[in-house]
């Protein structure tokens, strides 16, 4: 079979490569002169097997009026003439109930598990240069409370059969990152995951690109998907600004913006964005200030991931429209949370700031398979919203099993 993947991003191109290891000829569409252009290209770098815990949780109703109306709140809420983000808005705080998250978290776990099997298999097979390791994680936690909060979610998860996970106090996450040794002293203990993995996105990208290529993938970058031709319930053709691309499957990985591309069919696809920053510091002449282990400094809600050379960081969730542009301040922010948390890491001038849009559900689950009503020949693949890098292979192989079903 021919199939037409929309969105080179981490989705859409572990997605072909399922596919193309299926035995299917797979042509890949972006609009983007390259891949990684969207959410793929500067995220978080981590791959988070373990801390899977949707967005959506109980606990988001008691903290909801100091996230949003603090100046320093990581997440921001602005209101838009968008019913698209009324409705959004309305499901999602209709999730943050103490089942659909406990539903959500197992869901999100198996799939999880599952990615990590495919991914570390791919990895075995192909020799990709993409920095990916596996050096464990710290989640970081102020005050006992907040640590013995955390340790009942260990607790959970580990009956859920996640993967091993330790609680930790300050004396022991000094000892085992070093890095962390002044920062320390102001938190009262860790999670402390071992298991945990990181990998710089933008180069699984591009180098699954190339591969994919190199075995008769086609790519047709610069194209924009404008519309699609239907006859008796099947897309015969995309339309798009390069002409018609015709194909026997169409699998929908435009990331946030697959609502818009679904409207265009009529359908209904809660994703909206969520936006997020990150900045990339070159660790290359100071390498004892970065941390090795990926941290996650649940204060100030920023996540550090050392990818190579560099470190990562990565933080804010804003749900304010579309708008992609990049504000100074939240860039300033993160520039302030690395020097507090890594004080020798020097920040020079080029800290390469990044924005990217989340592409979210509700619930925190992706969408993967065909939708009802929808052409029977057209196949979402998206809203992975803070996990895509992680759930993106396991993502691939589900999908990939269900189109050998047809
Ligand atoms: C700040 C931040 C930190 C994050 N950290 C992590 C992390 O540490 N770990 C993790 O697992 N996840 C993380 N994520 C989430 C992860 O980056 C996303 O879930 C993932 O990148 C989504 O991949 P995607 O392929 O679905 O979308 P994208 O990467 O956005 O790709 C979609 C592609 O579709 C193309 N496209 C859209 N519309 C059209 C059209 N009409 N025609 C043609 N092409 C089109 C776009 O150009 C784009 O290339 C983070 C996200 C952000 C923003």
């Amino acid at each position: 079979m021919h199939v037409c993947v929309i969105g080179a991003g981490v989705v859409g191109l572990a997605t072909a490569y399922s596919l193309q290891q299926a035995g299917h000829q797979v042509t890949v569409v972006d609009r983007a002169a390259q891949a990684a252009a969207g959410a793929s290209g500067g995220n978080g770098a981590q791959l988070s097997y373990a801390y899977v815990q949707p967005l959506a949780e109980p606990g988001i109703w008691k903290q909801l009026p100091k996230l949003l109306l603090a100046a320093d709140s990581p997440l921001k809420f602005r209101l838009q003439a968008d019913p698209q983000q009324w409705s959004w808005g309305l499901q999602f705080l209709g999730a943050c109930n103490a089942t659909t998250s406990a539903a959500s978290t197992q869901a999100l776990l198996n799939l999880a598990a599952e990615s990590r099997q495919v991914f570390e298999a791919m990895l075995a097979r192909e020799s990709l240069d993409c920095d990916h390791h596996t050096p464990g994680k710290l989640v970081l936690y102020p005050t006992q409370a907040a640590l013995d909060s955390a340790a009942r979610q260990v607790a959970l998860q580990a009956q859920l059969g996640g993967p091993a996970q330790q609680v930790v106090d300050a004396a022991a996450v000094a000892r085992l990152e070093p890095a962390l040794g002044h920062y320390a002293p102001r938190m009262a203990g860790a999670i402390y995951t071992p298991s945990e993995s990181a990998v710089d996105c933008r180069k699984l990208c591009e180098q699954l690109a190339r591969l994919l290529a190199q075995r008769g993938a086609r790519f047709c970058y610069f194209t924009t998907v404008e519309g699609y031709e239907v006859q008796g319930g099947t897309i015969t053709a995309l339309h798009s600004n390069q002409g018609r691309i015709t194909a026997d499957h169409f699998v929908l990985a435009s990331g946030w913006e697959s609502a818009a591309q679904a409207r265009r069919l009529g359908l209904h696809v809660p994703v909206y964005p969520l936006k997020g920053y990150s900045i990339t510091v070159d660790a290359a002449h100071t390498p004892a200030a970065a941390p090795r282990i990926s941290v996650t400094d649940t204060t100030r809600k920023v996540v550090f991931a050392r990818i190579g050379e560099r470190l990562r960081v990565a933080g804010m969730v804003e749900i304010v429209g579309r708008n992609q542009q990049i504000d100074a301040s939240k860039i300033a922010s993160l520039q302030q949370s690395t020097r507090e948390v890594f004080p020798d890491l020097p920040l020079g001038a080029e800290v390469q700031p990044w924005t990217g849009m989340r592409p979210a559900t509700p619930t925190g689950l992706p969408i993967t398979g065909r939708k009802q009503g929808g052409p029977a020949n057209l196949w979402l693949q998206t809203g992975h919203g803070a996990l895509g890098l992680t759930l993106a292979f396991g993502s691939a192989q589900r999908l990939a099993q269900q189109m050998e079903k047809v």
